[in-house]
């Protein structure tokens, strides 16, 4: 569950002008994307089917049937899938009309390749985000509902502070990893934070008073000496290494 050890997304380009279409499949490849190609939305569509690539980066001028009917059709059929048009136009009408299909984002050609990059990672991030907030989680005899923030224990609602619960969930979305103070800090508090790892300790202890058995000894929050802390989802399972 951890977010490092997602596979690479995997990115359908449906283009019509060859040279667009593997110069996108070249610079896309070398960031570590997946890439499968397609000239034409017809077989573009039989490889969404097939392949359920992550993100759709669609042509609006294309033989027969549109970029626009393409973007209609995976926005019906596979609502997770990310799309951003492409248009040589760079009209505002083929904008609006993009996004009110349910299309992601949109590029006017000519386009930087940066600029594409960039915007292929804030797509795959909001729909990575998307599919982790509608998730639950259910450790030892908690359930965590991501969407609404909230924890039940056995039932019981438990009340968190918004710093224990993205603590609380940066170690579930870990777990069975040593997780060092700095680290996690870095992680839930941010960058711009200038606490101290003893804000961590005060924050796991909260934790293993709220959520475990018995808090003197965590089965779930788990001290690692002169480290941080390991988080065990499953108590009772020898933690690795
Ligand atoms: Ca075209």
């Amino acid at each position: 569950m951890s977010e490092t050890a997602l596979p690479p997304a995997t990115i359908l380009v449906v283009e019509d002008d060859p040279a667009i279409a593997m110069g996108l499949k070249k610079n896309l490849g070398f960031e570590g994307y997946g890439v499968l190609t397609a000239p034409d939305a017809e077989r573009g569509w039989e490889l969404v089917e097939r392949k359920r690539p992550d993100l759709v980066i669609l042509d609006v001028g294309l033989p027969r049937m549109s970029g626009f009917e393409l973007c209609k059709l995976v926005r019906a059929k596979c609502p997770g899938t990310g799309i951003i048009i492409l248009s040589a136009r760079g009209q505002e009408v083929d904008r609006i009309m993009g996004l009110d299909l349910g299309a992601d984002d949109y590029l006017s050609k000519p386009f930087s390749v940066r600029e594409l990059l960039a915007r292929v990672q804030a797509v795959l991030r909001r729909r990575g985000e998307t599919r982790q907030a509608s998730a639950r989680h259910r450790v030892g005899e908690a359930d965590i509902d991501v969407a609404s923030r909230r924890v039940r224990l056995k039932g019981k609602e438990v009340p968190l502070s918004s710093l224990e619960f993205d603590l609380l969930l940066y170690l579930v979305r870990n777990p069975d990893r040593v997780l060092g103070r700095d680290e996690i800090l870095n992680r839930v508090w941010g960058h711009d934070y200038f606490g101290t790892p003893r804000t961590v300790d005060n924050v796991i202890t909260k934790l293993r008073q709220k959520l475990e058995a018995d808090p003197e000894r965590p089965a779930l929050f788990q001290t690692v000496r002169g480290v941080g802390y390991r988080f065990l989802d499953a108590p009772g399972k020898k933690p690795r290494g």
